[in-house]
């Protein structure tokens, strides 16, 4: 019987473990934070899935992470597929694979939700799509999520976890951001409230178009958020950056970000910032 995951052990130096941050869970019984290295019995990751002793939230699919955020979910555009616009070689087949692993036709589900009674336009990006790459299918059904979200007069909450642009689909991927933050714009005119929460990874172009454009920005415990990798900004500036440069943390002492919510406490605190801000559009008419 396998006790432990080889690579994640204790005692491997912090960017070996960095390298593989978030992998998902192995099938050993015993696992490693790939954040504080801690090792732990499987089952203590919980429902949540999280690291016990740091507050690391492993990486979880999109329907994973539904099971204990919503009371109720109504799925919209799941029958979209990406037409391959590059015809890129081996494309068709990783989607295919994608789509087995994940259930999904893209990389991130939405829907119309209810938060602890709250009604909300929910999307949640899914980091096992192709790291969660953002094609033309993924920027479609966000637009048209806000679209949707924007005629109903309803609030958007939107998980991120992205590699970043879907290089399978150049600039087509790349087009998506400017495409989804229209749409945000047009449902912040319309006096709409838009929530981001960010979770490991949010990188690229998610982080520099719409993870970025939520009127308030939360985030899970030491999640992994920036927009080129650590390695391009050495190569890029020729200088050494901390280790933790791209941690959360970090990001919200620089202002970024709101707040940091643990998943356990996720739920409620969507439905509190809901709850606040229909109350408030209410009493301004
Ligand atoms: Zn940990």
């Amino acid at each position: 019987m396998q006790l432990f995951d080889e690579l994640k052990t204790l005692g491997h130096k912090h960017i070996k473990a960095d390298k593989k941050a978030g992998e998902r869970v192995p099938s050993g019984m015993w696992i490693a934070c790939p954040k504080c290295h801690q090792s732990f019995y499987h089952k203590d990751l919980g429902v949540y899935q999280v690291c016990p002793n740091c507050g690391y939230g492993f990486r979880i699919t999109a329907r994973e992470r539904l099971k204990w955020l919503v009371d109720s979910f109504s799925e919209i555009d799941d029958s979209l597929e990406t037409s391959d616009p590059l015809h890129f070689p081996n494309y068709q087949k990783k989607l295919a694979k994608a789509r087995v692993q994940t259930g999904l036709n893209d990389s991130v589900l939405t829907g119309i939700a209810k938060i602890n009674g709250q009604s909300a336009a929910l999307g949640i990006m899914d980091p096992d799509f192709i790291m969660g790459s953002m094609g033309t299918i993924t920027g479609e059904k966000i637009t048209r999520l806000f679209e949707r979200a924007t005629r109903q007069s309803l609030p958007v909450v939107l998980f991120t976890a992205s590699g970043g642009a879907r290089m399978q689909e150049g600039i087509f991927s790349l087009m998506q951001m400017a495409k989804i933050s229209q749409a945000v714009k047009r449902h912040a005119d319309a006096g709409l409230l838009y929530i981001t929460v960010l979770t490991d990874p949010t990188t690229g172009g998610v982080t520099a178009s719409f993870a970025m454009q939520g009127d308030i920005i939360l985030a899970e415990p030491r999640a992994l958020v920036g927009f080129a990798g650590k390695r391009v900004i050495e190569q890029t500036t020729h200088q050494k950056v901390p280790n933790d440069l791209q941690d959360v943390e970090r990001v919200l002492e620089h202002g970024f970000i709101d707040a940091i919510v643990a998943r356990k406490d996720m739920k409620e605190k969507l439905a509190w910032l809901l709850e606040l801000h229909s109350k408030g559009r209410g009493a301004n008419g």
